[in-house]
C-alpha cells in the first residue's frame, strides 16, 4: 500500500484539539499547512477536533478561531467540528462491521499492557486477545479494527519514505473507546475525507499514526492523502511544546515570522514586524517544502 502522489488541486487543514490555547507548537502545524496549501494554489480548511469532550477546555475553540483570525489567516469554507459528527462516524464504523473488519475486545488497559509481546508505537502492542470473539461473560469495551500482517508504506514530504507494520507494532486498534467515544483514528479519517482533504500537513508527532490512518483509507476505499509532518518545536527539556506550557505567548504577529524561520524559510528580516496577513502572504508566495528540516528542534521563548 503506498501514498503520497502530487494532486493538482490540494486541499490542506489545520485540525486543533481545543484542551487549551492554540502555542508555538500549534502554531507551527497551522503556517506551516496554510502556507503550503496556498504555494500551490490549494484550499486550507480548519478543523477542531473537539470529540474527546473530557479534555475539551470551554471557550478554547472560539480563542483558537479568533487567534488565527487575528493573524491573519483566512480558511475556506466552514469550520468544522467533530462533536456534531458523530451520526457519521456510526454510519462508516457500521459499514467496517459489515466488511467483518471490527471486533468488540473486553480487555482493560492493564490486561493489555500485562499480555502485550513488547512495547510499539504508542505503549503496548494489543495482543490480539479477543481477535476470534469474547470470552463466555465478558463484557464488550471498545470496538477494534483488524489489521493485517503486511507494512503501510508511504512517503512522507518532509521525512521521505516511512513503513511500518501495524500488526507489530500496534496490533488491533481502537475505533471506539470503552467509554463509547469515537477514536481520533477513525475521525480524522473521515473527516480528512468528507472534506476532500488531500494535503495533511502535521506535527512530527503524529507520523507514527499516519499508517493507520492509511490503513483505514483503503478499507473504506477513500484516496489516500499526501501526508507532509514538519518537526516539533521543543522546549528546554527537550519535550514537545503543549498547551500546558503557557509561557510561548503572547501570540503577536512575529509569532508567524518565527515559524517561518523554525521551518527552514528564508522570510525576510523587515517582515518581522508586519502585519500577519503579509506575513502568510509571502510563505504563501515562497514557502520551500525542501528548506523545512527533518529534525524537531528546541526553540528559543518566542517572541
Ligand atoms: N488534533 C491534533 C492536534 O491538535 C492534530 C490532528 C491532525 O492533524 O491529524 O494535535
Amino acid at each position: 500500500m503506498t501514498a503520497g502522489s502530487i494532486f493538482s488541486h490540494p486541499v490542506g487543514r489545520f485540525a486543533p484539539s481545543p484542551t487549551g490555547p492554540l502555542h508555538f507548537g500549534s502554531l507551527v502545524a497551522a503556517v506551516g499547512s496554510y502556507c503550503i496549501a496556498r504555494r500551490s494554489g490549494g484550499l486550507w480548511r480548519v478543523r477542531i477536533e473537539d470529540l474527546d469532550q473530557p479534555r475539551v477546555v470551554p471557550g478554547a475553540a472560539e480563542e483558537i478561531l479568533d487567534v488565527l483570525e487575528r493573524l491573519g489567516f483566512e480558511w475556506d469554507g466552514e469550520v468544522l467540528y467533530q462533536s456534531r459528527r458523530t451520526g457519521r462516524y456510526e454510519e462508516v464504523l457500521s459499514d467496517l462491521e459489515r466488511k467483518g473488519l471490527v471486533f468488540a475486545c473486553g480487555c482493560s488497559r492493564k490486561e493489555i499492557l500485562a499480555s502485550a509481546p513488547h512495547p510499539g508505537e504508542e505503549g503496548p502492542v494489543y495482543p490480539g486477545t479477543c481477535r476470534q470473539g469474547l470470552s463466555p461473560g465478558r463484557p464488550p469495551r471498545a470496538l477494534r479494527l483488524r489489521v493485517p500482517k503486511g507494512a503501510v508504506a508511504f512517503c512522507d514530504g518532509v521525512f521521505g519514505p516511512v513503513e511500518q507494520c501495524l500488526a507489530t507494532r500496534v496490533g488491533d486498534f481502537v475505533l471506539r473507546r470503552a467509554d463509547g467515544l469515537f477514536a481520533y483514528q477513525l475521525a480524522v479519517v473521515v473527516d480528512d475525507a468528507d472534506s476532500g482533504v488531500n494535503q495533511v500537513v502535521r506535527g512530527e508527532d503524529l507520523l507514527g499514526s499516519t499508517p493507520r490512518q492509511i490503513y483505514l483509507h483503503s478499507c473504506l476505499d477513500l484516496p489516500v492523502p499526501h501526508y507532509i509532518h514538519l518537526p516539533l518545536a521543543l522546549d528546554s527539556l527537550g519535550e514537545k511544546i503543549s498547551k500546558r506550557h503557557g509561557d510561548y505567548g503572547p501570540l503577536d504577529p512575529s509569532v508567524l515570522w518565527h515559524a517561518l524561520c523554525f521551518l527552514g524559510q528564508k522570510v525576510p528580516a523587515e517582515l518581522k514586524g508586519a502585519p500577519g496577513a503579509e506575513v502568510l502572504a509571502w510563505g504563501g508566495m515562497h514557502f520551500e517544502l525542501c528548506a523545512v528540516p527533518a529534525r524537531s528542534e528546541r526553540v528559543e521563548r518566542i517572541p
